[in-house]
Formats: C-alpha cells, sequence, structure tokens
C-alpha cells in the first residue's frame, strides 16, 4: 500500500537556528535534533548555546556552536560560512532572534527603532540572503522566520516591534515568489505570548495577562512545544508545496 503521509523526519538534514540559547529557538533546535537534523546553534551568549548544544549531543547529534550577533552583516556573513565550512550545506534555516522594546509611539527614539528593526528585520533579511544564496545553489530548502501575530494585527506600544513582524510577513512572500523555482520554500511563523524569558515580566502582571486571555479563544497562553509543531511541519517533507505561509501559532487570536 501507498503511504500518504509525508514524513516529519529530519534524519540527515543540516539546520540553522538564531536566538538558539533560549525561549523558542531552543525548543525548536531541540526538536529539529530530535526529529534526526544536526543544529548550528547561533546566539550573542556563548555559554547559553553550550548547554543547548550539550543537549543535542546527549541524543548523537551534531551541535555546532556559533557565537554571533545577528544584527549585524558582517556577522551573518561570518557565521554562514562557519556553518558551511562545518556542514557541508544548510537545509534549513530558522530566524528566530527578535526583540521588543516597549513605548509609546511618541516616545520611541532612534536607537530604540534601530535597535528593534536592525535585529527583527534587517538581519534576518541578511539571514535569509546569506544562506538563501547556498540554497538556491543546492536547488533545496527550507527558510522559516519566526514573525508574531503582531506582524497582523496590532496592539499599542508596540510600534516599532509590528513594523518589524509586519515587514518579516512580507518579505517572507518575496522570497517565496523568487526562490519558488529554485525548491527554497520560505515560510514564516506568527505565535502569540508564548511563555519565555522574553514574555515573563509582561505575563507576570496579572491586568495584562487577563486582557491577553481574553483575546484568545483557546484560553491560554503558548507553550514553545505549541511553536515547536509548526517549526518541525513546516522544516520538513510535509509542507513542500507550501510557501509564502505564516502560520500563526495563536490560539485564535486573530479569528477573534
Ligand atoms: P527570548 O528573548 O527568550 O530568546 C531570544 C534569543 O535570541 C536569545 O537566545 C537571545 O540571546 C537571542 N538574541 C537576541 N538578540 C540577538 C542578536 N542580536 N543576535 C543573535 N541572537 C540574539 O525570545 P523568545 O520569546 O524565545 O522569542 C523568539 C522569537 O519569537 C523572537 O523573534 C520573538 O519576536 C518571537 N515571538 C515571541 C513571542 C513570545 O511570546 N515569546 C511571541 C511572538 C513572537
Amino acid at each position: 500500500m501507498q503511504v500518504m503521509m509525508p514524513s516529519t523526519d529530519l534524519k540527515g538534514k543540516k539546520a540553522v537556528v538564531t536566538g538558539a540559547g533560549k525561549g523558542i529557538g531552543r525548543g525548536i533546535a531541540l526538536a529539529y535534533a530530535e526529529m534526526g537534523a544536526d543544529v548550528a546553534l547561533v546566539s550573542r551568549t556563548e555559554s547559553d548555546l553550550k548547554k543547548v548544544a550539550a543537549e543535542i549531543e546527549a541524543m548523537d547529534r551534531q551541535a555546532l556552536v556559533v557565537p554571533a550577533d545577528v544584527s549585524k552583516v558582517a556577522e551573518i556573513r561570518r557565521m554562514t560560512a562557519e556553518v558551511m565550512d562545518a556542514f557541508g550545506r544548510i537545509d534549513i534555516l530558522v530566524n528566530n532572534a527578535g526583540r521588543n522594546i516597549l513605548s509609546p509611539a511618541l516616545e520611541v527614539t532612534e536607537e530604540d527603532w534601530d535597535k528593534v528593526l536592525e535585529l527583527n528585520l534587517k538581519g534576518l533579511f541578511f539571514c535569509c540572503q546569506a544562506v538563501g544564496k547556498y540554497m538556491v545553489r543546492q536547488r533545496k530548502g527550507k527558510i522559516i522566520n519566526i514573525t508574531s501575530q503582531m506582524g497582523v494585527v496590532a496592539l499599542p506600544n508596540r510600534v516599532t516591534y509590528c513594523a518589524s513582524k509586519g515587514g518579516v510577513v512580507q518579505l517572507t512572500k518575496v522570497l517565496a515568489l523568487e526562490w519558488a523555482q529554485y525548491n527554497v520554500n520560505v515560510n514564516a511563523i506568527g505565535p502569540t505570548f508564548i511563555k519565555t524569558p522574553l514574555t515573563e515580566p509582561i505575563l507576570a502582571n496579572e491586568e495584562f495577562r487577563q486582557e491577553v486571555l481574553w483575546r484568545i479563544p483557546m484560553g491560554r497562553v503558548g507553550e514553545v512545544r505549541d511553536v515547536v509543531g509548526a517549526a518541525v511541519f513546516l522544516a520538513s517533507d510535509a509542507s513542500d508545496f507550501i510557501t509564502g505561509h505564516t502560520l500563526l501559532v495563536d490560539g485564535g487570536w486573530v479569528a477573534h
């Protein structure tokens, strides 16, 4: 009998995950290793990456620790070259590193604007470009950009974040169009509030937490595990005909 269900196995694949030291990036890196991939872990803090690498090596997979600031184009290029030297190819790229600086629009400084946009949008694009170059040559690759539900809906005090994440939704579509002919899939994941070190302080505010829960029909905030399922799907053969898409992992927030 022909098996209809395509595999979500990642055995033998080589993946790069940025912001892999904690939170969502760490979860995705561990899940990829669990599904069979070797993973290059990229972030600024080497000590965090080494801990994740040890967890991956305990699963008998290869982990490559590459400290780099992915808001800087020169570092992105160095990081990509290091991974290519070690792995020889890159099958999966997850652009996950991101930040937020909360501020009313009237008080946003030029410095805050640059910090958020340089990492969330500019750095993400140049990671796509640096790795995309090799994927185009390979005639195969999966790029997964971690945007946010804030790429499609707004909340006050997040003008820089929403602008950057909306930009990611759009650039994902353009890259998907340009690279479809080379069999390179470019998709995004848009999570709602997920419990991570980034959101811990804000979700500790009970009034804000209740406001968030009111907006999520499923009645809870997300766990890293919720995002991991989407990231494995979009990295695997099961999503070969999906490109330019933003998969919301939002418990129904945007449908509200
Ligand atoms: P986090 O702060 O827990 O982890 C972010 C990781 O990125 C850290 O390992 C950090 O060291 C790394 N990083 C930060 N700046 C970097 C830089 N310049 N270069 C390299 N690495 C850098 O964040 P998280 O909550 O896991 O968020 C991960 C991604 O998911 C971000 O893009 C974020 O915007 C997005 N997101 C998060 C949530 C949420 O609720 N947590 C919701 C929607 C989208």
